[in-house]
């Protein structure tokens, strides 16, 4: 049996929902929506979650609530692609037609790219904010002080900020608790910076200071040691140190193994399998698409948004939303004049650094690494988001997950 769709959309994600709740204003005489999972999370509140500031539990919602009226959820899991004959192939072997493709799957873990990940990830005192937030608080409230490490890996990871997130959160905990002065905070990374849009580091530098964090940066994760409890790492020619700590390190011939206490970091991440093996990918394995339009640079009846698109900037909800209207307007004059609309996405992503319970900054920024904040803060009296205001604590706690779930889920333009 063949079932055919105008438009077909794979992942009911935060892109593939907003991208379909839009669409359904368009003129579209039919709209499906491949996606197995039973439920949607807010992830952006993981942070919150593993820091003991936020409920697990409201970050979900059944995905059946979520998917518009008059938009089939075809509740099946893509396998296989098939530009060619405009047909994607699901697990049980379905074929699926389309007239267009939109594909946002967002992305996979690929723990093997960390030896010892996979075994020690979400047990004892290795944890991460991406897969088991709830594990991370307990990691933090059962931390008796020693080294805590907090890093990520290589690859590109969804909202590249968050791993230091949690770090500036705990570091609170710990000062709350009192076990700050037994405590050695450090961030490894395999970058050269804290932050790539200046102002934003600048700020963050400060916050460093404050806590007294020391940064290994050009820091390559390559194995966790768990029994051990040692992070190995090889040497980037980034490498380099700051506000040095006086931390146990072993040798093993390139690398370095960093002993700590607990330890928190992203998982490695990659496309999933099905867009890696499709002609679909970039050389990197990637959806390859045109960078202002995200329209596939191979085939021009499907877009590809979100985490798994090869868009070069940070991989976030807040980049969705504005890849979404884009990837809206494109497949409306696609369909009704054969051509591409004339928006174009600039690179727009945003971070929101939480650097204490109560404060954040909030990193917007295009392609170029230019500080772009919304105008609209200025209603909310935050005259400069790139320092430090409880204001963008309310934001980013209460304010935006209602705007999720109430706007941007619903295909309003906020
Ligand atoms: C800890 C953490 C903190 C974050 N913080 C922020 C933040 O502060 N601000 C921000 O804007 N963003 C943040 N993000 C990132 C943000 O959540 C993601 O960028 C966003 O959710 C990606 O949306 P997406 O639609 O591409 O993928 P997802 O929302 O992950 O959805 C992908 C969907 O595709 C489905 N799927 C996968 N494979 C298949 C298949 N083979 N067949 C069918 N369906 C499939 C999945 O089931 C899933 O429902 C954070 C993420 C994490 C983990």
């Amino acid at each position: 049996m063949e079932t055919h769709y105008e438009v077909l959309i794979i992942g009911a994600g935060t892109a593939g929902i907003m991208v379909a709740a839009q669409l359904k204003k368009k003129k579209v005489k039919s709209m499906g929506i491949i996606d197995p999972a039973e439920f949607h999370y807010y992830q952006p509140a993981w942070t919150l979650v593993g820091a003991g500031s936020y409920d697990y539990e409201k970050t979900r919602r059944p995905m059946k609530e979520l998917i518009p009226k008059g938009v089939k959820w075809i509740k099946k899991t893509v396998s296989k692609l098939d530009p060619d004959k405009n047909s994607v192939q699901t697990s049980d072997k379905e074929i699926i037609t389309y007239d267009y493709l939109v594909v946002a799957p967002g992305l996979a873990y690929d723990f093997s790219l960390v030896e010892g990940l996979e075994e020690s990830l979400g047990k004892g005192n290795v944890c991460s904010n991406y897969t088991d937030p709830e594990h991370t608080w307990k990691v933090i409230q059962n931390f008796k002080g020693g080294t805590a490490l907090f890093t990520q890996p290589t690859t590109p990871i969804k909202c590249g900020g968050a791993p230091q997130k949690i770090m500036y959160l705990a570091e609170n905990h710990f000062k709350k608790s009192g076990l700050i002065k037994d405590s050695t905070i450090v961030f490894a990374t395999s970058g050269g910076v804290i932050f790539g849009v200046k102002q934003i580091a600048e700020t963050l530098m400060k916050v460093v200071d404050r806590k007294n964090i020391h940064l290994r940066f050009g820091h390559q994760l390559k194995k966790i040691d768990a029994k051990k409890n040692i992070a190995w790492y090889s040497l980037g020619d980034n490498q380099s140190l700051y506000n040095e700590k006086d931390l146990k390190i072993d040798r093993d011939g390139d690398l370095i193994g960093i002993h700590f206490d607990m330890l928190h970091t992203a998982p490695p991440s990659v496309a999933p399998k099905f867009i890696q093996n499709s002609p679909l990918a970039n050389e990197a394995k990637w959806m390859s698409v045109d960078h202002k339009s995200m329209q596939s640079t191979t085939f021009p009846n499907v877009f590809g948004l979100g985490d798994v698109a090869a868009l070069p900037t940070a991989k976030t909800g807040a980049a969705i939303r504005k890849q979404v209207p884009i990837v809206v307007d494109n497949l409306v004059h696609l369909m009704g004049k054969n051509e591409l609309g004339s928006m174009a996405y600039d690179g727009y992503s945003s971070c929101p650094l939480v650097t204490d319970y109560g404060k954040m900054v909030l990193a917007e920024f295009d392609y170029d690494n230019n500080f772009t904040p919304d105008p609209k803060l200025k209603r909310m009296l935050i005259k400069d988001s790139s320092k430090e205001h409880w204001r963008l604590w309310i934001l980013k706690k209460y304010i935006l997950p209602y705007m999720y779930w109430n706007k941007m889920l619903k295909g309003k333009n906020v």
